[in-house]
């Protein structure tokens, strides 16, 4: 991967529309509502403006955002919850989940475009390992044979080269352990679109940028993703480490296969 790939654009429309239009729908509506009728203008009123102002956080941007970063996430996290059934009996349960997730991107590549993540760190699943190869990847990601079969291979390279902080685990509430105790600036997270949507409403604390799981083999086995996405991210979204000059980048097992 000598020529970085660019990090793709968000898909956010479907929910932006939906968590903007239908407040400013309603608060439209009131409006009209109190212009037309006398009788409880003062509440229809109210209502408007209560509504614009439920809105108003979507249009925030740098600083503003980042100051409210957390509440606004978690209200976000609640329209997208709330919505899910609709979107499940529509069939666009997971196109729905992921226009959140890149909502949420976009915002994240607004706030870390110009200042740059100093400590970030990478949350994988395990299921990205082949589920028949018997490397002890979830003690020590070094422990992968690079043969090939699956995205650790690919990724086992870019992490040394790179010096990222990268866990792989095979628990939601691991994961969230473990980003705790880490205290990142910024996670770059993969995992499947149910599991991103809880981990960025469970750790809306933390500004998360989110990669989906391609699910080829169904639910939690022999998943895959982008990694020169994840590459993109990270190049985009995180300061380079400081590097000696010397570093001396060895897997630490490259006999063998799985
Ligand atoms: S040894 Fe091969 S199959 Fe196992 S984790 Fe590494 S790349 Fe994947």
């Amino acid at each position: 991967m000598n020529q970085l790939p660019a990090l793709p654009a968000e898909n956010y429309r479907v929910f932006l529309l939906v968590r903007r239009g239908v407040p400013l729908l309603g608060a439209a509506l009131l409006l009209a509502l109190a212009a037309f009728e006398p009788v409880g203008r003062g509440w229809y009123l109210l209502g408007a403006v209560a509504l614009l102002a439920e809105v108003r956080p979507t249009f925030m941007r740098g600083k503003s955002f980042m100051q409210l970063r957390t509440p606004i996430l978690r209200w976000d996290g609640v329209w997208a919850k709330a919505l899910r059934p609709l979107a499940r009996w529509f069939r666009a349960e997971d196109a729905w989940i992921l226009s959140f997730c890149g909502w949420n991107n976009h915002r994240v590549r607004q706030a870390f475009g110009q200042r740059k993540a100093v400590r970030a760190l990478v949350l994988l699943p395990h299921c990205i390992q082949l589920a028949r190869c018997k490397a002890d990847v979830l003690t020590d990601l070094g422990k992968c044979y690079e043969c090939g079969l699956c995205s650790v291979g690919d990724l086992l390279p870019l992490q040394l080269q790179r010096g990222w902080d990268t866990r792989i685990t095979n628990r939601s509430h691991k994961a969230y352990r473990e980003a705790r105790d880490y205290r990142p600036d910024l996670i770059v997270a993969v995992s499947c679109s149910d599991r991103l949507l809880k981990g960025l409403t469970r750790l809306p604390e933390v500004p998360s940028y989110v990669l989906p799981l391609e699910l080829n083999h169904g639910m939690c086995v022999d998943t895959t993703f982008s990694v020169p996405h994840l590459l993109a991210a990270m190049e985009l979204l995180v300061e380079p480490k400081a590097r000696t000059g010397d570093e001396r980048v060895v897997p630490l097992q490259r006999e063998g296969i799985a």
